[in-house]
């Protein structure tokens, strides 16, 4: 299958304080990542066999690296829940952040179908020079015949995995998860995919409808070849 490899979609979400007034929770709140773009709608395949992500958490202290990982699954299981696809957390795969376009790659270069790459950098290779953006994350490669998502990647600042509590890197994970999903940012605050961490607990019905609206059939498995017949030996 040919597919391409794609710069992962600036997808910053920025800390601030929150605004005031509250935006209308709507199912169509959602955007795609890939909004006014030929990849518009891309999304994950629903098969049976599972995403799988993994973290690379070299740069943390254990103390912090056992935090990221409690609510990676924490940020996993918001997406399970409403049963879109299933992603399952398979530890750590050492990965290179590419500063300049905000990419995580598996150093040992093998490209794994329905796997999304996570890294936790430190300052100076942070996923952007603005303090404020966090995390950053978005499809990988994506086929372009079925706009089927294949790999997705993600990068998170070490600082903030470090000194923020458990509760708002779950939210930070569940939000760059949404973009490795295909969601672009929501205009509701009640949705993850809203643009300014909210404190949220859960996905909100924005999330969910979009989720749903990107899911792509899973592929037929490509036929075996045909056996090549053997030469007729002349019977005498
Ligand atoms: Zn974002």
């Amino acid at each position: 299958m040919r597919a391409l490899r794609m710069a992962a979609i600036a997808a910053a979400l920025v800390l601030g304080t929150l605004l005031s007034g509250s935006a209308q929770a709507a199912d169509d709140s959602w955007t795609s990542l890939y909004a006014g773009t030929p990849y518009e709608g891309s999304g994950w395949s629903v098969c049976p066999l599972p995403i799988t992500v993994s973290v690379d958490a070299r740069t943390l202290k254990p103390d912090a690296r056992k935090k990221a990982k409690a609510a990676l699954v924490a940020a996993l299981q918001r997406w399970n829940r409403p049963k879109i696809v299933r992603f399952e957390y398979v530890g750590p795969i050492p990965v290179n952040f590419d500063p300049a376009t905000g990419v995580t790659t598996p150093t040992d270069g093998v490209a794994r179908d329905r796997h999304v790459y996570m890294a936790v950098v430190k300052a100076g290779k942070a996923p952007s020079r603005e303090t404020a953006v966090v995390g950053l994350a978005g499809p990988l490669r994506v086929d372009p015949a079925t706009q089927i998502i294949l790999e997705g990647s993600g990068a998170f600042r070490a600082q903030y995995v470090e000194q923020a509590s458990r509760k708002r890197v779950t939210e930070l994970f569940a939000h760059e998860l949404g973009h490795v999903f295909g969601l672009g940012h929501s205009s509701s605050e009640k949705d993850v995919m809203y643009p300014i961490l909210q404190g949220l607990g859960d996905l909100g019905s924005g999330d969910i409808a979009g989720a749903y609206a990107l899911l792509k059939p899973c592929p037929a498995p490509t036929p075996a070849p045909e056996p090549a017949q053997p030469e007729p030996v002349p019977a005498g």
